[in-house]
């Protein structure tokens, strides 16, 4: 294996014994990049010289001797709605195309802290609503399995970093799945934390009720070195929960005595893959053997999870997105003759299709006349989600199931029907509606050779669990040390 290759935990105790530098580290990432992204297009804006004068920094001080940071000059790319003061954050959308933030994500500033290098911007569906990242104003990112699939979305380009060994860790955010679907598509690790875990201060607001940022890795150790260092209360950020973080990397190795691993007969419905449910149920086969008690639970407000999400999310970005007026913030026409044209050419030209599309469902939805029927029973069914999930999460610890209904589809294959798009989250959503925590983990390929994701559930606030159930089956496997073979 070459350096990239290697998962971040290997790296991180590489660059503390010194026998590879955080320049080395970095410029063998940005070789990477530059012979691959022009296929994958993983990231929007990547300045190389910024990166490297970073990694130096880093460099100089290990060689004096000061100690450094959880992430001893990693290289950490960043999906491109984090702010970085100064840096393009675009949100993918032409509506930000010029913009450079005056600060930066508490997020992004965690890993600078850390001794992490932020390492370029990746693309993502427009203002992170997708699920294939095809919904980006400036490019299409494929998938580093098959370059004619997609990687998933929204956070595509930040699982396709990853998966394609540009960087060896990346952030990206979670509405309704953004972080474990893309994960899963590409073979890789990624977790969205509980809601309030860690700080969306910096992240551009698309459903604020249900955003989350949260970490990709090759591994769990990697995931919980880069949770570790961005979870947290944060007073910016007034739903950021103020608990002490627990010490997940100390209890990773420890295997959960008397797990017990739930199962919902509903993620075995109608659409679910034959190959995916296979991987899965060889994965509930690995707890089996591991000693965990496989329980049944049912999820009976599991066939009301799209439509109540996609009410509540729709209806915050209506709120969210109506400050890119032309005025305060983003794209302004060039056709300004009055102030409500102003308002609606800006707009018009600045946002895209899926976008639109969103504005307008959740207007509809707080509409006067309306909001009792749609948002307000949306919110309803929401708290009947959050009373499954208490009821589950009283007999089993964490919950197991396909991360997605299918494997990475083709480019182009759902992007003209939105409703096939959506049911792609089916899986994913309902853990940010109760604002619990998920995780997707690799767990086996399809015959084509297609990665695919085991989904596990905790509790609010449960991470350490959570990574503890997945680091148990990820050592009785070896789906993790596969890497995509690139030409
Ligand atoms: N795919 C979902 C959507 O389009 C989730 C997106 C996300 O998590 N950011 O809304």
């Amino acid at each position: 294996m070459n350096l990239t290759q290697l998962p971040a935990s290997a790296l991180v105790s590489l660059l503390r014994r010194g026998e590879v530098s955080s320049r080395q580290l970095t410029q063998a990432c940005l070789e990477a990049c530059q012979s691959l992204d022009s296929k994958i297009g993983a990231f929007l804006h990547l300045d190389a010289e910024a990166v490297l004068t970073t990694a130096d920094a880093i460099d100089a001080r290990r060689v004096r001797g000061e100690p450094l940071g959880l992430l001893a000059g990693l290289p950490v790319a960043i999906k491109d709605n984090l702010c970085q003061k100064g840096v393009p954050t675009t949100c993918a959308s032409k509506m930000l195309a010029n913009f450079r933030p005056p600060y930066t994500a508490h997020v992004v500033e965690r890993v600078a802290a850390e001794d992490g290098v932020p390492f370029g911007k990746t693309n993502l569906d427009e203002f992170a609503m997708g699920s294939s990242t095809e919904n980006s104003a400036f490019q299409k990112t494929r998938n580093p399995w098959d370059l004619e699939r997609i990687p998933g979305g929204s956070s595509g380009g930040s699982a396709a970093a990853v998966a394609g060994c540009l960087t060896p860790l990346s952030l990206g955010s979670d509405t309704g799945g953004s972080i474990r679907q893309p994960a899963s598509l590409c073979g890789i690790v990624g977790l969205k934390p509980s809601y309030g875990r860690v700080s969306r201060y910096g992240l551009v607001a698309f459903a604020s009720s249900l955003d989350q940022v949260g970490p990709f890795a090759h591994d769990v150790a990697g995931t919980a070195l880069l949770l570790q260092t961005i979870a947290g209360h944060d007073r910016r950020d007034s739903t950021s929960v103020n608990q002490p973080v627990p010490d997940y990397m100390a209890s990773l190795e420890t295997p959960l005595a008397g797990l017990r691993v739930g199962v919902a007969r509903e993620f075995f419905g109608p659409g679910l893959d034959s190959e995916v449910e296979q991987a899965v149920r060889n994965s509930l086969e690995v707890y089996r053997s591991l000693g965990a008690t496989i329980v049944d639970v049912t999820l009976p407000t599991s066939p009301h999870a799209i439509a109540t999400y996609y009410l509540v999310a729709t209806a915050e970005a209506s709120s969210n997105l109506a400050r890119y007026d032309g005025v305060h913030y983003g794209h302004r026409t060039a056709e300004k003759t009055n102030l409500i044209n102003l308002y609606c050419k800006s707009r018009g030209e600045g946002f895209g299709a899926e976008v639109k599309r969103r504005i307008m469902l959740g207007t509809y939805a707080l509409s006067s006349g309306y909001i009792d029927a749609y948002y307000t029973k949306a919110l309803k069914a929401r708290r009947l989600i959050l009373n499954d999930f208490n009821r589950i999460f009283a007999s089993c610890d964490v919950l197991a199931g396909p991360t997605a209904p299918t494997a990475a589809f083709k480019l182009g294959e759902k992007a003209s029907d939105p409703l096939s798009m959506y049911l792609s989250d089916i899986y994913t959503i309902s853990c940010n509606l109760a604002g619990i925590s998920g995780l997707s983990i690799p767990c086996g390929f399809t015959a084509s050779g297609l990665p695919i994701g085991l989904q596990l559930q905790g509790p609010a606030m449960a991470e350490e669990t959570v990574l503890r159930a997945a680091r148990m089956h990820e050592k009785a496997t070896a789906w993790h040390t596969h890497r995509p073979i690139l030409l």
